[in-house]
């Protein structure tokens, strides 16, 4: 059986993307075979069709690191045809031939069953930005963070982490601080749930070691700068999540903030996450996240489209999260 999906391909060291036909027997292992309905845009598969970074680590590659599908057949003991279910990294659209395309071979344990509150669709405006924002929620709860400690600052708010981060911590009680480079953006946060906008320039510049105790929490895509200058401005006894280098993979940052305000760096990986805790941050996407605010902060293109979206996505130029249509 042959499918349509998005192809990298690399011709004698000449890297190629785009939509082709690709073959059901050149799918790689996997004990259950997945009718992909839906995927998402990410940071990582962006830079997986632009080339800008090594994510890619065979070809051809199909990207795509997220999706929303119905199994078609399976021998894994715990699923069956029929079954609706999504998937979040383990390596999709890098190691694993990934997401945009109509079928996709995986492991069965790397799928969790789609979540009962939300639709395909819904799912992958959540996607692995939204669940990402979710483990970085569940680790500041996890090292004691609660919304009566202060406020929680966001930075890069209005991309896709950051959008449902805002989302999320605001139906948990915070007040949210949104940092962003995007003025214009700021009622589509307000409308997130940000109490506050600081201008992304604000935490721009090297720090000093310690500055004004401003949030008792923050969640950080950014890295550089912007993260040591988050750390340096985090109350005593905070914590901040670190999940992304939007900004920057450098952390020039002092040893102050940890030895004489006892603030927390926590480090979020979404890939390699185990089952359980995927579970856990699904659970607490379903509990606290209005569907509503997944309409607001998601727009919708087709399969095609993801190519040209790739490169405007990684200049800061795409707001919230982007839904993939691929199949029916
Ligand atoms: P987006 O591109 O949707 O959003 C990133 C946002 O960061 C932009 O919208 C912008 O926000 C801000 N930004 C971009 N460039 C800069 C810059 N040079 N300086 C300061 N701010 C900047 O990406 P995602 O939200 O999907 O992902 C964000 C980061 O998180 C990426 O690095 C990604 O790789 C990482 N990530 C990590 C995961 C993990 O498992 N650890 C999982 C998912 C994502 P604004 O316009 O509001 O300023």
């Amino acid at each position: 059986m042959s499918f349509r999906a998005v192809v990298i391909d690399n011709l004698e060291g000449e890297r190629r993307v785009g939509m082709r036909t690709f073959e059901e027997a050149d799918l790689m292992p996997g004990d259950t075979l997945v009718r992909v309905t839906h995927s998402s845009l990410n940071y990582k598969d962006a830079l997986a069709i632009t080339s800008n970074a090594p994510v890619v680590r065979r070809y051809p590659m199909i990207p795509g690191i997220d999706l929303a599908g119905v199994v078609e057949r399976t021998t894994h003991p715990q699923l069956a045809p029929g079954d609706r279910v999504i998937l979040n990294g383990w390596g999709t659209g890098e190691t694993h031939l990934g997401a945009y395309a109509e079928r996709s071979q995986v492991p069965g344990e790397w799928l969790l069953p789609q979540p009962s509150a939300f639709s395909p669709e819904e799912a992958m405006a959540i996607g692995t930005a939204g669940y990402t924002a979710a483990l970085c929620l569940l680790a500041l709860e996890r090292a004691g963070a609660r919304p009566e400690s202060g406020p929680v600052l966001v930075t890069g708010a209005a991309g896709g982490v950051g959008s449902v981060a805002v989302a999320l911590l605001k139906a948990s009680g915070w007040t949210v601080l949104a940092s962003t480079g995007r003025p214009q953006e700021s009622e589509y946060l307000k409308s997130l749930g940000a109490a506050e906008l600081l201008p992304r320039a604000d935490l721009a510049a090297k720090p000093k070691p310690l500055g004004k105790e401003r949030w008792a929490a923050a969640i950080d895509v950014v890295g550089g700068t912007t993260l040591a200058s988050v750390l340096s401005m985090t109350r005593y006894g905070g914590s901040v999540a670190c999940c992304g280098l939007a900004g920057s993979l450098e952390l020039p940052a002092t040893v102050a903030p940890f030895i004489l305000r006892g603030v927390t760096l926590l480090g979020i990986d979404s890939v390699m996450t185990p089952r359980e805790r995927r579970l856990e941050a699904w659970s607490l996407l379903e509990k606290r996240l209005e569907r509503s605010m997944l309409r607001r902060l998601s727009t919708p293109i087709g399969l095609e489209e993801a190519i040209a979206a790739a490169p405007a996505l990684l200049r800061g130029e795409i707001r919230g999260r982007v839904v993939i249509k691929v199949g029916s």
